[in-house]
């Protein structure tokens, strides 16, 4: 069986490093290790829309955003098909098929719509599109017959409700559909990164975000605003780890090497730890360190988008080009289904001659 991966992000603002740990970097690692057959990455602008219906100028301008990002990040459009969502009507039809195999209470359930809905106090008002959209999702992954999604904890759920509804459309019309993996971050602290707050996970809706392409000066203001441990007021007291989100993103970017390069009186993350939470290491050293980290990080990514920033009309051919290719492994897939579905009227040869027949000797 092939090996193909389907995944993606909602254009509703710039890509940030919870974005990077949690998805974006491995899709890159998996890209470059040569092991699948296909890559899909898709801009989800239908499913943004889902709970940004007012301000679609908001998903259109975001579009090109999150594209520099992922190109910004060494995904290479040689290597994988970057796709806009709503230039595939194929997943429209898919949703809607997939709608009779859900049923409300299910979709209730789901507990990362659950809590994306509190957070955009959508409890009386919810709209119908951004209810149904892990149905959506289930047509994202299964019209590429993903094997593999890359993505945050958040989206398991998703990953949960596509294959409930894989078996019940196979069972019903016919093995057409792939049961797809989820492939989870290995780091524990990439699963959720929370936000520079420490309070939720980094979220585009929640301003509290370092983004991809912060320039230096806004990436040393945010990091030295960073939530650390509010009983660490001197630098002699013991500090705690847990909670703490400098150790967090410690743990989600610091490589042994790093030390070497930035810290030279520790060996690695685990002395640095130790000497935190033994007092007398203050968070000035820390944040310092972790800023060194991720400008050493971005540094790079920055000047890719630079470079691809003075060329945006090749940038929306590179998108044209991996729509393009979407659109035919969609075409191919939807073939399938309407035939397993026995709605393929105008090829069911079978069907045309049966009933003419009958219609002929009816008396
Ligand atoms: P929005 O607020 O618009 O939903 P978002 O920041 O939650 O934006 P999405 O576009 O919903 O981002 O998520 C895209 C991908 O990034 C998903 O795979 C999701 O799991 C992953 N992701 C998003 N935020 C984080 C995070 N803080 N930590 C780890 N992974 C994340
Ligand atoms: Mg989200």
């Amino acid at each position: 069986m092939s090996k193909i991966i389907l995944t993606g992000d909602r254009p509703t603002g710039k890509l940030h490093i919870g974005h990077y740990v949690g998805s974006l970097r491995r899709r890159v690692e998996l890209q470059n290790s040569g092991e699948f057959d296909k890559i899909f990455i898709m801009i989800a602008d239908a499913q943004a829309l889902t709970d940004n219906a007012d301000n679609p100028e908001k998903i259109r301008q975001n579009v090109i955003e999150v594209a520099l990002d992922y190109l910004a990040a060494g995904l290479d459009p040689e290597k994988c098909n970057i796709f806009i969502q709503s230039a595939i009507p194929e997943l429209t039809e898919l949703t809607f098929y997939y709608m009779n195999l859900v049923t409300v209470s299910r979709l209730q359930r789901n507990p990362t719509v659950k809590s994306e809905i509190q957070a955009r106090n959508f409890e009386a008002n919810i709209p119908v599109g951004f209810f149904c959209y892990p149905i959506s999702q289930a047509a994202d992954i299964t019209l590429f017959k993903a094997t593999t999604v890359p993505v945050g904890e958040d989206q398991k759920p998703m990953l949960e409700q596509t294959n409930e509804i894989v078996r019940r459309f196979n069972n019903t019309y016919g093995e057409i559909l792939v049961e797809p993996k989820i492939l989870l971050p290995d780091n524990a602290a990439c699963l959720r990164l929370p936000g520079t707050d420490g309070k939720a996970k980094m979220s585009k809706s929640l301003g509290n975000c370092i983004y991809l392409s912060d320039s230096p000066k806004e990436l040393k203001v945010k990091v030295n605003s960073m939530y650390t441990d509010p009983e660490h007021i001197h630098v002699e007291q013991p500090g705690h780890l847990e909670g703490n989100t400098v150790f967090t993103y410690l743990d989600a970017f610091c490589i042994d090497d790093d030390f070497g390069k930035f810290l030279p009186e520790y060996k690695n993350l685990q002395e640095l730890k130790d000497h935190y939470t033994r007092g007398g290491l203050g968070d000035g050293t820390c944040k310092k360190f972790l800023l060194n980290i991720l400008n050493d990080r971005l540094e790079p990514m920055r000047q890719r988008r630079k470079q691809y920033e003075q060329d945006i009309p090749g940038v929306y051919d590179i998108l044209r080009k991996g729509t393009e290719e979407a659109r035919k492994v969609a075409a191919k897939t939807i073939e399938e289904v309407r035939h397993a579905m026995r709605i393929d009227y105008f090829d069911d040869h079978e069907l045309i001659s049966s009933q003419s027949e009958y219609f002929k000797n009816k008396k």
